[in-house]
């Protein structure tokens, strides 16, 4: 049986299968962009790709998927990290590639096949020959400062993915919104492929297309360069977090198909958002969690891993401390039940989990019909066949993966009170908090975004 897909472009929901005849699905997945720790919302989107590939490998053979995915380490983000810490581009950027595949490695993704980094000379090239194309057929222009737009004018298919057209008729400007530098353009709507060098961008340049001078490529066209450069013209599918869909997706759409004067994706698909306490993450809220932040409160990866499952991939999700409490708990279960598994078990009732899987990533579905089987309880389970369900959601029962310091329920509860009441300025009920956590054992240390919570080491 095939995996069905959710298609943002058709909006229908379509078997995935690879076009060409050498069998190879080409599966192109938007990577971070590598200036901070990736924050668990960021993880959601990565840990369902992950289980997109899995699932694909299971369905086509492990060498008949090749699975891209890249670093944004050249963008406005990136170039203002380097710069307020007056360290070099790359140099910030590594640091954070490194703790990027740290962390990936921790929740049980598997690497993509290849890793393209958009400031690397060799795509940085393949972006300016992109560029270059599109002037030449009239796509792309040159404005005063010798940055390149994109003429959106010049497709009349723009907005096929994000309905941007019908949007903007309904809600005002919505393209307005993202034009940062209208000043050069000849129309708000039209973005950019090639920057012009400017005094803060440091020693960031590179020689661009011809006719421009020095400069670094827009953000847009290091996606359809690198994706073009590895996997081909056309590729099987593409995919991304929700935000990504517009205009993201819809200018790597216009820019590729005017380049290459092809079909550049067969099918697009897009993950909704994980949501904090109900709502959006940010700094300023203290909903903003990393992987860091969550093992220093005593969870483990693959709780994270399993709680990102548990909601349907389309559906916004909604985070809490207490969904991790029950991930523990139910890895816990699973722990179990593969013990009581034998050599001689031949059973395998699995078949239930992974057509929900395939029926557009259910993992909703997908987990219950797993603890429907657990707790049904049966030793004659092949163990194998129980491998290949762990396999496909990726989950590591291994105890090493378990927390180390189990954190008792009225502990974590008394500390997400006191969280709570410090982030209100009841500084009073806050410190009352502190001094029962105290009296049953535990200190709990204040950081900018979270806390840490420690058993007090016992004198004596
Ligand atoms: P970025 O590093 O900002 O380029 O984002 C990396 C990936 O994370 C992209 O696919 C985003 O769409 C996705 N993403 C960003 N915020 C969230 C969120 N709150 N929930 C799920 N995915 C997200
Ligand atoms: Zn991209």
């Amino acid at each position: 049986m095939a995996i069905k897909l959710h298609d943002s472009l058709s909006r229908e929901t379509r078997e995935l299968r690879p076009a060409q005849p050498d069998g190879i699905f080409r599966f192109y997945n938007c990577g971070p962009t590598v200036y901070a720790a990736a924050h668990i919302g960021n993880f959601r989107t990565f840990v369902v790709n992950d289980l997109l590939r899995r699932l694909l490998e299971l369905e086509l053979g492990a060498d008949k998927v090749k699975h891209v995915r890249n670093l944004t380490d050249v963008d406005d983000k990136t170039i203002r990290r380097s710069r307020e810490e007056g360290r070099p581009l790359a140099e910030v950027t590594c640091q954070w590639t490194e703790k990027f595949h740290a962390d990936c490695k921790a929740l049980n993704c598997l690497p993509p096949h290849e890793e393209p980094r958009a400031a690397d000379p060799k795509y940085i090239r393949e972006q300016v020959n992109m560029i270059e194309v599109l002037m030449e057929k009239g796509n792309a222009y040159r404005a005063a400062d010798g940055s390149v737009y994109f003429k959106v004018s010049s497709y009349p298919d723009y907005g096929a993915l994000s309905r941007v057209k019908e949007r903007e008729l309904q809600v005002g400007s919505a393209l307005k919104a993202h034009a940062a530098d209208a000043d050069e353009k000849e129309d708000v709507s039209d973005f950019a492929l090639w920057k012009a060098h400017k005094p803060e961008d440091g020693d960031v340049k590179w020689p661009g297309p011809r006719g421009t001078g020095e400069g670094r490529p827009g953000w847009h066209i290091e996606c359809s360069a690198m994706s073009k450069a590895i996997l081909g013209p056309t590729i099987d599918l593409h995919t991304g977090g929700v935000d990504l869909l517009f205009p993201h997706h819809e200018n790597e759409i216009a820019q590729s198909q005017c380049c290459n004067g092809t079909t550049f994706s067969r099918h697009w698909y897009h993950s909704e958002h994980l949501l904090v306490d109900g709502k959006k993450m940010s700094k300023s809220l203290g909903n903003l969690y990393t992987l860091d932040d969550l093992k220093a409160k005593g969870f483990s990866p693959a709780a994270l891993r399993y709680t990102l499952l548990s909601g349907h991939p389309r559906k916004q999700l909604n985070f809490t401390l207490d969904s991790l409490h029950a991930a523990e708990s139910a890895l816990k279960t699973l722990r179990a039940f593969r013990s009581q598994l034998t050599p001689a078990g031949t059973d395998d009732p699995f078949a239930p989990i992974f057509a929900s899987l395939q029926d557009d990533l259910n993992t909703a579905g997908a987990l219950g019909a797993l603890f429907t089987i657990v707790n049904r309880g049966t030793a004659s389970i092949s163990v194998a066949a129980f491998e290949r369900v762990l396999f496909a959601l990726g989950l590591d029962l291994t105890e090493s993966t378990a927390p180390k310091t189990d954190i008792p329920a009225d502990i974590a509860a008394l500390a997400e009170k006191r969280w709570a009441a410090k982030q209100a300025r009841d500084f009073a009920a806050a410190d009352a908090l502190r001094k029962d956590l105290a009296a049953a054992g535990w200190s709990m240390l204040d950081r900018k975004d979270g806390y840490e919570l420690k058993p007090v080491a016992s004198s004596g």
